[in-house]
């Protein structure tokens, strides 16, 4: 606790005393971030109040202020919605309203607010902390308290969390409770997939955002739709009737069953006239199509959080504490976000003013303004979008002489969205007017069959939700046959290559760009995007695949914890994958409230065992039967080669003596397959087009066009007819697409290889998520535990 607590304290020794509130609509993942706000402040000492139901309950005070134990929040990770209850306070948008909210406050000894909320509820946050001093002064000469009582109170701190389905939030990447309502929104249409396909049937789906489009956009590119409508770029009035059809008649004309439109609620022509489900509707059976509306509603917020609520909802409920203990007066209010990886705070007014002036913009009819204002990466996947579905034949627009023939292949064990990423790649290299080829079966097929696939549209119709590899996927590397591999290369005359892969498809980007100088084919662009569940590919945080793994984690957890309900004291050890990577499972724990996590970089001991039966023994003690939830220990798969799973079940349960059972659970592959999450999709869309752009790049024969610092590889020809590099910086032209923190670049495989990489144990050196065992062995209360016994 302490420094962190020593400094903010200072000499004053006052207790800080925080309330935590959710406000306006509610969103999944909510009631984590209060579990982490709660326990985070219990930790560095301080009171932590909820404040039930928004704003009315600031201004009723009283019960609505309730101080928080750490076992209230027990279990409140894996519930939907927000458990303290939000509301729309007309009062509290009165001065006389935030005065009353105020006076309770300081009734309890109360200067900081947490709030997590949408932009409405933050404006009024921060409108209230700058109002605070002169509302002190009207409480004191209204008589409620002494300037003596107000005296430690003369300032309020505020920190905001958003908490929006809609993700409408300027300067971060998501809002807490997006992605939940994305993956409801996805499930959805999937669902529907199946029936419209089989009556060739055209379906109109319905989506929330009403001044923001990020829903219709991601649940667009998730779901492989046909054409979206989204408020921040209006179609033409009169004749937008004209492009849909156009395009669903093209897709129908390829071969496609069905269609899909997404539709936020928000649309608009340019006129700013709605465009309805209904609207869409009617051209498209106008079109002839036999179509069916379905608006999602509020299945949207409904259910629990999908795993990357989880973890965003704690990491920044985390920081939100602390973000309230280095506050100082002239500290503008902050909001906490993330960009990429990062969790990031920036000034809450400027955020939600230029979130404003989204809708501001669209008002005016200014909606290239509207789109500008969105963040980077909403813009990128809109032209993606557009890219993979409205356009997809770009050969006319392209000369020959720029055309290329991409080559993409899979490597290693099958993790979700390699699929979805083959296919953003193929229908962007179309609209492109280059060529995809599959290579089938990995490089091994690749050697003993030569089969190599052009792909077309209708082949990678309908991969966006499929699992699994529809090319064929290998754990061999290239190294077992360069010689046959170059062949094809030549054969195929291929002028670029995407592998997806783990560490496999990573030491094979190595081996092919350490033959090229016997195979001089191999000098051309080559990029890894990786894709495993073990997020075990060094240089990056961040593998396609990990979000669906983390999303089947927390189903089967919140099943085991369910069913131990029934019997009480029940412990599981919990199994997970990761090889020598203990991501999959640090990151299970985070999520889960585990009380213990077993990773190779922390191997088990028998003092590490000695201190769980201890600490689990401690936890079931006072109970007495109202601890629903079971208690979690999380193994990753390669923790120890004594300690097996079996065996530390046992182990514990031997030293249980009877006061609580063990079980161990193990979900095995459930964990690589299935349908890939919404977030996968997206993310393997993204870094798809990443790709082809890459290879583009790359292969432009004339000089770097100014918009972009990349080094332009140029190739001649050798008297062999063989390409060869004439810059001495090839090596940048076979790289990995990397997240660090905020940010995604192409890292050369060659220093990632020499400078990042255990070979040995097939991962990285850094272990970045490090801070997040720290992290949820303060939120378990293994710390806490460990202080007390
Ligand atoms: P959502 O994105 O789900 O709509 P929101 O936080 O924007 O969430 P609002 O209904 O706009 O939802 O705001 C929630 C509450 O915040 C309001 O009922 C009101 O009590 C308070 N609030 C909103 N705007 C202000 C304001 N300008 N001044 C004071 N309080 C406000």
């Amino acid at each position: 606790a302490s420094d962190l607590l020593r400094q903010t304290l200072g000499s004053s020794q006052k207790k800080k005393k925080i309330a935590v509130m959710t406000s306006g609509g509610d969103s999944p993942g909510m009631n984590a971030a209060v579990r982490a706000v709660v326990r985070t402040g219990i930790h560095f000492g301080c009171d932590v109040f909820a404040v039930y139901e928004g704003y009315e309950g600031l201004l009723r005070g009283g019960k609505y202020l309730k101080k928080m134990a750490w076992e209230d929040v027990r279990g409140w990770l894996s519930e939907g919605g927000t458990l303290i209850g939000t509301a729309r306070s007309m009062e509290f948008k009165k001065r006389e309203g935030r005065r009353q909210a105020a006076g309770n406050l300081i009734a309890q000894g109360i200067d900081a607010l947490i709030v997590c909320g949408g932009d409405g509820s933050l404006t009024g946050a921060d409108l209230f902390r700058h109002e605070w001093p002169t509302l002190v002064e009207e409480l004191v000469a209204e008589g409620r308290f002494t300037e003596d009582e107000v005296a430690p109170f003369k300032n309020l701190s505020i920190v905001g969390l958003v908490g929006s389905i809609d993700n409408d939030m300027s300067g971060t990447d998501s809002t807490i409770g997006a992605y939940s309502a994305l993956e409801r929104i996805c499930e959805m249409v999937d669902y529907i997939d199946a029936t419209a396909k089989s009556h060739s049937r055209a379906f109109v789906v319905e989506v929330m955002g009403r001044h923001c489009g990020w829903l219709a956009l991601m649940a667009g590119i998730a779901t492989g739709a046909d054409y979206i409508f989204i408020p921040e770029r209006a179609v033409p009035h009169g004749k937008w009737q004209d492009e849909l059809k156009e395009v669903c008649q093209r897709h129908r004309d390829k071969g496609r069953r069905n269609n899909t439109i997404i539709v936020a609620e928000g649309a608009l022509d340019d006129q700013l006239n709605p465009v309805t489900a209904n609207d869409v509707k009617d051209a498209l059976v106008d079109l002839g199509l036999d179509t069916k509306v379905t608006i999602l509603g509020h299945v949207q917020r409904g259910g629990t959080a999908v795993a990357h609520d989880r973890w965003l909802a704690t990491l920044q409920g985390v920081d939100a504490v602390k973000a309230v203990l280095e506050f100082t007066p002239e500290t503008p209010s902050p909001l906490i976000g993330i960009l990429e990886n990062k969790i990031i705070r920036m000034p809450l007014v400027e955020s939600v003013k230029l979130t404003k002036s989204v809708a501001t913009a669209i008002e005016s009819k200014d909606f290239d303004k509207a789109i500008s204002l969105r963040d980077t990466e909403f813009i990128e996947l809109y032209e993606n979008f557009l890219s993979t579905t409205v356009k997809d034949d770009g050969s006319e627009f392209l000369p020959k002489s720029d055309r290329l023939n991409i080559g993409v292949v899979h490597v290693g064990a099958p993790s979700a969205a390699l699929n979805a990423a083959t296919r953003a790649a193929t229908l962007y290299c179309l609209s492109h007017g280059h060529k995809p080829y599959a290579i089938m079966n990995g490089f091994s097929g690749l050697i003993q069959t030569g089969e190599v696939k052009e792909l077309s549209w209708i082949d990678v119709e309908n991969w966006h939700n499929l699992g699994g590899s529809e090319i064929g996927t290998n754990r061999s590397v290239a190294s077992e046959d360069l010689g046959t591999i170059a062949y094809y290369f030549q054969k195929n005359k291929l002028d670029g290559l995407i592998i997806l892969g783990g560490f496999e498809g990573f030491r094979s980007l190595k081996q092919l760009r350490d033959g090229r100088t016997q195979h001089p084919i191999f000098n051309i662009p080559m990029c890894l995007i990786p894709a495993t569940v073990s997020n075990n590919v060094p240089g990056t945080e961040y593998s396609l695949g990990v979000d669906t793994c983390l999303n089947a984690l927390v189903n089967y957890t919140d099943d085991i914890k369910q069913s131990a309900s029934a019997t009480r004291r029940r412990v599981f050890v919990c199994e997970v994958q990761g090889g020598h990577s203990g991501y999959i499972a640090s990151f299970t724990g985070l999520i889960t409230g585990a009380v213990s996590v077993y990773t190779p970089e922390k191997k088990i001991d028998l003092a590490s065992i000695r201190e769980d039966i201890t600490l689990l023994k401690e936890n079931f003690r006072h109970d007495k039967g109202e601890n629903r939830n079971g208690k979690l220990l999380v193994r990753n798969e390669q923790a120890s080669s004594v300690y097996s799973t079996q065996l530390l079940a046992d182990i514990i349960s031997e030293a249980s003596k009877g006061k609580f059972g063990v079980r161990t659970a193990i979900p095995g592959h459930v964990q690589q397959g299935g349908v890939p999450s919404s977030k996968d999709r997206v993310t393997a869309s993204r870094f798809a087009v990443k790709c082809i752009k890459f290879i583009e790049q790359w292969n432009k024969k004339n000089e770097a066009s100014p918009n972009t610092d990349a080094k332009v590889l140029r190739f001649k020809f050798d008297t062999h007819g063989e390409k060869v590099p004439t810059v001495e910086h090839e090596d940048d032209s076979a790289a990995v697409i990397c997240v660090n923190g905020s940010h995604v670049s192409f890292k050369p495989i060659a220093n990632l290889w020499e400078n990042e990489t255990n070979v040995e144990l097939r991962k990285g050196h850094e272990v970045h998520w490090a801070e997040y065992n720290k992290i949820g062995d303060i939120l378990s209360g293994r710390l806490k535990l460990r202080a007390e016994v």
